[in-house]
């Protein structure tokens, strides 16, 4: 699918595209705290992606934003609108869930039209927003069968518009590719992210992956227990996490964790220690490597300025990735990952290999597991 159909103005589709702005929002439920002092601005027109794993909430957050839950204290605006208390239909704002519910007994058209049934719309502005979603989303040949009749793909892009249709101020999409198998997924979300940039509407998005969320967003926030852990562009939060948890939380491979056996000098490896061979801040007790960052030195040799030695490892595990290899390594009783993208000769299962790090991409942590580098921004 070709989203922005030259045949169609999708940019005459688009809300508003409006900010939203938390200001120190908390929902408890009984004695749970599911969000504690979540402040957050989000732009006009961006794609922010809340991630964190089951549980941090995620859901509660985007439901605050819907009207669907009442914050226990702070303040919600949409635009120049304090919102906190008004309900769901008065901030127009579209929500898509995880089960597209379509409506089994109406055609596409019966459903695409759905939303606009309490809009004031005459039978030309109806039929006008129907053709002009149907095109951009490519199922204009749809328009007459039931969802019964349609792929998994085709039955999400009915979905997906109608959340266009209705031309709300923000969508709101709560993990909406979950139940698409692995391709299709992908390819959904590289459609939706096209069809955002489109229409330019603000998108709070919900996903507890990873991946998904560096792929889609603008911005990620990044929740863990209910509370803001940092908000940036995907390659912020990546290279310079501002705690222990987002490092690890974001990457796949995740990143190496090594606790410091500090001496005057930082040395890495309790049981056969290696000098780590640069400086770190003090307070530092845990250093992270990301595996593209773990060489095999043979590999290296000239390319990566480090000044760290070459240690000795054994050779766990090789999997081949097709465009990569991991390799999981081992130094006494430390186990850790290396992605290469192509293997010396002599790296197989048992080998010993001599590795080094790249010194300049390390990151360290205090006790706290507070970044000491680099740290993102963490207020929104
Ligand atoms: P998931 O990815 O699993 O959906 P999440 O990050 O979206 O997780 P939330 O659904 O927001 O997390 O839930 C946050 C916390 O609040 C959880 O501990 C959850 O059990 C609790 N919670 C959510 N809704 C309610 C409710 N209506 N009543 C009581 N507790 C709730």
């Amino acid at each position: 699918m070709t989203v922005g159909n030259p045949t169609t103005d999708s940019a005459e589709l688009g809300g508003a595209g409006e900010r939203i702005h938390l200001e120190n929002v908390r929902k408890e439920f009984g004695e749970l705290v599911a969000v504690n002092d979540l402040s957050l601005r989000i732009r006009e027109g961006e794609f922010l992606v809340l991630l964190g794993p089951s549980g941090c909430g995620k859901t509660t957050t985007l439901r605050m934003i819907a009207g669907l839950e009442t914050p226990t204290g702070g303040e919600i605006s949409i635009g120049d609108e304090t919102v906190t208390r008004t309900l769901p239909q008065e901030r127009e704002l579209s929500m898509v869930f995880q089960s597209y519910a379509l409506y089994p007994h109406k055609t596409v058209r019966e459903n695409l039209a759905f939303p606009l049934g309490k809009m004031d719309l005459d039978d030309d502005e109806r039929e006008t927003r129907i053709r002009r979603v149907a095109e951009t989303l490519e199922i204009a040949g749809l328009l007459d069968k039931d969802p019964g009749q349609l792929s998994g793909g085709q039955r999400q892009r009915v979905a997906l518009g109608r959340t266009i249709i209705r031309e709300p101020r923000a969508f709101l999409m709560d993990e909406p590719l979950s139940n698409l198998d692995a391709r299709l997924r992908v390819q959904t979300r590289a459609e939706l992210r096209a069809l955002q940039q489109d229409l330019g509407t603000t998108t709070v998005y919900v996903t507890h992956d990873q991946e998904e969320a560096m792929s889609l967003a603008d911005r990620i926030a990044v929740m863990k227990d209910g509370e803001l852990q940092q908000v940036g562009p995907p390659e912020d939060v990546y290279e310079q996490p501002t705690n222990e948890f987002v490092a690890g939380f974001i990457g796949e491979p995740a990143m190496n964790f090594f606790a410091l056996t500090a001496d005057d000098r930082p040395t890495l490896f309790p049981d056969d220690p290696v000098p780590l061979g640069t400086s770190l801040p003090e307070a530092a007790e845990t250093v992270g490597v990301r595996p593209e960052h773990v060489h095999l030195a043979s590999e290296v040799d000239g390319e990566t300025p480090s000044t760290m030695p070459p240690f000795e490892c054994g050779v766990d595990v090789v999997e081949p990735l097709g465009n990569a290899y991991e390799v999981e390594l081992v130094r006494g009783t430390t186990t850790f990952t290396a992605r290469q993208r192509s293997l010396p000769d002599n790296v197989a299962t048992d080998a010993t290999v001599d590795v080094v790090f790249d010194t300049d991409a390390v990151h360290a942590f205090d006790a706290s597991g507070a970044a000491l580098l680099e740290g993102g921004e963490v207020d929104g």
